[in-house]
């Protein structure tokens, strides 16, 4: 009979990290049930329980947290899910003794030698584009849901990287795709900037280790890098890391 019922927002490798964690340090005493939003085609398989799709809004979680008796929520999501940060904050709230903790890697630092420009939005990131030279090649690595900012960037061609190939029908005129999932390598990256002469990258300020590696690439080819900055951080509490998470599992489980 298990005692204790733990939903992993998941999507991210501090969600797979939590449940291997959470199941080998407790084993049956606390289930684990991790949540994608089944947006790519292949997931990763992850230890104990899973399960997949949007909840339905924030009446939709707060169901599903009353039905399924769920004690303990981690979002372990990405940086970059706004929605579902709030939606869970909000949901939680309205369903007593639920206990909430979201788990939000430090956001990545520029270093000496970089050349970083700013960005709020993708549109904001597209804009920065502006005056780029014509037929430079630029490296998206935003993933394939908001290429359609890019799209009055006619004169550069894109590189995209996707973990599936997208299905918009918007995109940049002059785009093409390699689809890959992190952690990528430090020389698998170099190769690739040098492959395609890449020119400027466009990323996420999504912080970790796993996909990294292109800045420090940026950096030896001394090319710009529009970072787009992060959405705002949830107001509830928060952790840096899946050790972090774990700590205050630990404490709300021995209240
Ligand atoms: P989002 O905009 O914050 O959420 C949109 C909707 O997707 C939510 O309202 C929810 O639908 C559903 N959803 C999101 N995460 C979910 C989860 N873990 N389990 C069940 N439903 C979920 O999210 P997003 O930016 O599209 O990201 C979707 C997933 O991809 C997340 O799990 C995230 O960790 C992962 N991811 C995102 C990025 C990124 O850059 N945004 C990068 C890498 C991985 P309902 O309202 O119906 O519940």
């Amino acid at each position: 009979m298990y005692k204790q019922k733990t939903l992993i927002l998941g999507g991210s490798t501090e969600g797979f990290l939590l449940a291997q964690r959470i199941n080998s340090t407790y084993g049956e005493a606390v289930e684990t049930v991790t949540s994608f939003a089944g947006i790519t085609k292949i997931r990763r398989a992850v230890v104990g329980c899973s399960r997949v799709g949007g909840f339905g809004g924030v009446q939709g979680l707060a169901s599903y947290l009353q039905t399924e008796n769920i004690s303990y929520v981690m979002d372990a999501t990405h940086p970059f899910a706004a929605q579902i940060k709030r939606n869970v904050a909000e949901a939680v709230r309205s369903v007593q003794g639920v206990k909430l903790v979201h788990v939000l890697r430090p956001e990545w630092q520029a270093q000496t030698g970089d050349e970083w420009l700013l960005a709020g939005d993708m549109a904001q990131a597209a804009h920065c584009l502006n005056g780029f030279a014509k037929n430079s090649t630029v490296f998206l690595a935003v993933g394939r849901k908001e290429l359609a900012a890019f799209s009055g960037c006619g004169s550069i061609d894109f590189l995209a990287r996707v973990i599936d190939p997208p299905q918009e029908r918007e995109l940049p005129s002059k785009i093409s795709f390699i689809v890959g999932r992190g952690p990528f390598g430090l020389e698998a990256e170099r190769a690739l900037f040098a492959a395609h002469d890449i020119a400027a990258v466009v990323c996420k300020n999504s912080g970790g280790d796993g996909a990294s590696a292109k800045l420090q690439v940026a950096r030896e080819r001394k090319i710009p890098v529009v970072m787009v900055r992060r959405p705002e951080v949830p107001t509830g509490k928060c952790v840096s890391d899946v050790g972090a998470a774990l700590d205050w599992l630990e404490q709300e489980m021995s209240r």
